[in-house]
């Protein structure tokens, strides 16, 4: 099963794509974390897009379809991939529909993630990770455990993203809204939508998502 989270920054898209990699052995492709890892080794991709990425723009359509080329064909599937933050623009859906069927597989669902736009301020403001496992936590929702270490693994270095303040959200936000939001009627029309509300306990969304897939 291959399927696509979708929603703006905030709506906890990779909070519920770790509960999927958990609890179904699926493969998350994130296409926010595959450029922060360039970023973070200097390659010279990672070099072109740490402006944009700061600024809060989306990168080229060019780059992040070939990330996602890319892991298709060398990656293992498990238990199916699920695609956070791709595609974010109508070209990247395309090129993904075109990507599947060229290697037979198909797209089994899109879940929109719904939010209210204050609770995302306030979401992405005060959110950090676990420097080792990724794990998310939110200074007001899931604060960091009193023992300072993380309750996934033990680690006990927390980062906050460069592009999680105020202003570059507002850009991200209006990337969301004029570029992104188009897939949900994308999608809508191909049959393969289900919204979910994004607003409620994390346990809560995934019983959902996880409605919503079975
Ligand atoms: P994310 O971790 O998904 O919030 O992505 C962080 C940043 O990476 C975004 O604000 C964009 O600058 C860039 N990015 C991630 N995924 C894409 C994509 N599919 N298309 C264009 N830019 C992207």
């Amino acid at each position: 099963m291959n399927i696509i989270l979708l929603g703006p920054p905030g709506a906890g898209k990779g909070t519920q794509a770790r509960i999927l990699v958990e609890g179904r052995n699926m493969v998350q492709l994130s296409t926010g974390d595959m450029l922060r890892e360039a970023r973070t080794s200097g390659t010279e991709m990672g070099k072109i897009v740490a402006d944009v990425m700061d600024r809060g723009d989306l990168v080229t359509d060019e780059i992040v379809i070939g990330l996602i080329r890319e892991k298709l064909a060398g990656g293992d599937a498990g238990g199916g991939f699920i695609f956070d933050g791709f595609p974010r623009t109508l070209a990247q859906a395309d090129a993904l529909g075109a990507l599947l069927d060229d290697l037979g597989q198909t797209l089994d669902a899109v879940i929109e993630m719904r939010v209210d736009d204050d609770v995302l301020v306030g979401r992405i403001t005060a959110r950090s990770t676990c420097g080792a496992c990724g794990e998310v936590y939110n200074d007001q929702t899931k604060p960091i455990p009193a023992d300072g270490k993380c309750s996934n693994c033990g680690g006990t270095e927390f980062k906050r993203r460069a592009d999680d303040n105020e202003d570059s959200l507002r850009t991200r936000l209006m990337a969301y809204y004029k570029q992104t939001s188009p897939l949900i009627g994308y999608y809508y029309a191909k049959g393969a939508l289900t919204s979910v509300d994004g607003l409620g306990e994390i346990d809560d969304v995934a019983a959902a998502v996880a409605k919503a897939l079975d």
